[in-house]
């Protein structure tokens, strides 16, 4: 391909002319000089080596039938319009989605918060303090950005807030479960990414705006689409200022100020397609004011902030209490403020840009066994469906379900833990239990779980037990 360009001459005059009337590579504008030699692609358009190398690096990624446009060009076609060419089958494809392209959110189709939260009751077990806070806050953020013109322009100027969230719990207690549920309950696009992933601009890592990228795709690139969207980030408590830092903490406190624009509301050109900025990547701007914003983390230590605040007021003065009054106090994340999440390392500009703060708790054995077998996609459902397609019934005993929450408390990974348990356990099963037709049911007990036995199987037209859960 390199036969193909130009390599430019320094006495002959482009188009377009660089400090000190020498041409200059059109992507980093470094003239000849200091970039080498340039490739000359006509209409005043020059690339440097390194440009042209990123250039094709970014094409391999975008999937182009490379050979297909090879075997298509015109001999005398110029190579600026060689890369219009090359972007259009991309286009094209986008232009077909977009004619099928998912309905913008209405404000009809918004449900109340006590809907949201019924509907969200069917799929995250407990919770339900933060179940009710998401689905207000979720209500009045889409009333804010969808209910129209007459209710935020009404002349009273009272500006409604955007109610970007934090929330606070325990890994595996389903927070990001609980943010895909709503979206999906709306059927917005949602983005979830790793603030640890996150560096500041300029050094190794996703730059802050890489999360509006990941929006755009989850929109189908569709900008408006992307606007409605949610962007959950998690792993935020990453991101506390740490106390003895002497070097740059460019994945820390610099992240937290970097997002700041973003939650506010700014607008942002995003490269669509790619992950990153580049002269072959078509860009669109969008703009962040209606993007929700929702951040999780589990904030180990906060409960040691929190429970000092308390004893400290509580150990003043004639109404002085124990000291240890707060150390049995499950609910001690609930009482979190902004102060505590402040001494924890959060800035106070990053906290004020979120303004709904509320935490979830760890989960307990009940709930975990709830969560086992209740929800409307329950892991032990889905297991009953797939053996269901072979005509076999599974079933737990109630105890082989306790011994399976007992087993992921320990683990110490929350809900995530349980079907790595149960897939352990199920993989013998589904291995097995198709082998043999007269197999009608299989009924999971607590000493298979616990490996003292095995589980009980029921041949066709056995009469099964009665005590079975699920
Ligand atoms: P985290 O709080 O670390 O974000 P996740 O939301 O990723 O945890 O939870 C991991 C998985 O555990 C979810 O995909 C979901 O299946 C299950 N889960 C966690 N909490 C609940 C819950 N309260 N109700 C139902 N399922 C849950």
């Amino acid at each position: 391909m390199a036969d193909d360009f130009d390599i430019i001459d320094n006495n002959e005059s482009g188009n377009e002319e660089g400090p000190g009337g020498k041409e200059y590579c059109s992507m980093c504008r470094r003239p000849e000089s200091k970039a080498g030699k340039l490739m000359n692609f006509g209409n005043g358009m020059y690339l440097c080596q390194d440009c042209m190398q990123k250039n094709l690096d970014a094409m391999k990624n975008m999937k182009f039938d490379f050979n297909e446009i090879m075997n298509h060009i015109p001999p005398n076609l110029n190579m600026s319009e060689l890369f219009t060419r090359m972007q259009s089958p991309n286009r094209q494809a986008e232009k077909e989605k977009k004619k099928e392209a998912k309905p913008k959110l209405e404000w009809s189709s918004v449900p109340a918060p006590h809907m949201l939260k019924a509907k969200l009751d069917e799929y995250v077990i407990g919770q339900d303090h933060a179940k009710k806070v998401i689905s207000v806050g979720v209500y009045n953020h889409y009333k804010r950005i969808l209910a129209g013109d007459n209710v935020l322009n009404d002349g009273s100027e009272v500006e409604i807030q955007k109610s970007n969230m934090l929330m606070i719990g325990p890994t595996g207690c389903g927070k990001t479960y609980m943010v895909q549920t709503i979206a999906k309950l709306l059927d917005v696009p949602l983005a979830i990414t790793d603030a640890t992933s996150l560096t500041e601009a300029g050094y190794i890592g996703d730059d802050v705006e890489s999360v509006l990228s990941k929006l755009l795709a989850a929109a189908d690139n569709d900008v408006e689409r992307a606007k409605q969207g949610i962007i959950f980030i998690d792993e935020i408590d990453k991101l506390a200022k740490k106390a003895e830092v002497n070097h740059r903490d460019v994945s820390g406190e610099a992240v937290q100020q970097g997002l700041l624009k973003l939650l506010e509301g700014s607008e942002v050109e995003v490269p669509v397609g790619a992950s990153s900025k580049n002269a072959l990547v078509p860009l669109e701007t969008i703009d962040t004011r209606n993007i929700l914003f929702i951040c999780g983390g589990a904030f180990p230590e906060l409960e040691k902030i929190i429970k000092n605040r308390l004893t400290k007021q509580s150990s003043i003065g004639f109404g002085s209490e124990l000291k240890d009054r707060f150390d049995n106090d499950k609910n001690i994340l609930q009482k979190v403020t902004t102060e505590d999440l402040r001494n924890f390392g959060m800035i106070p500009e990053f906290l004020g840009r979120l303004p709904i703060v509320f935490a979830m708790s760890g989960l307990d054995e009940d709930m975990l066994v709830k969560i086992l077998y209740e929800p409307r996609n329950a892991i032990i459902k889905q297991y009953q469906k797939l053996l269901e397609l072979d005509e076999v019934k599974l079933s737990f005993e109630n105890d082989a379900l306790r011994a399976i929450a007992a087993q992921a408390i320990k683990k110490e990974m929350g809900a995530r833990a349980l079907r790595a348990i149960l897939e352990e356990y199920m993989l013998d099963i589904m291995y097995e239990i198709p082998k043999d037709d007269n197999i009608g049911e299989v009924i999971i007990t607590k000493e298979y779980i616990e490996g003292t036995g095995g589980p009980r199987i029921l041949m066709r037209g056995q009469t099964k037990t009665p005590m079975i859960t699920g």
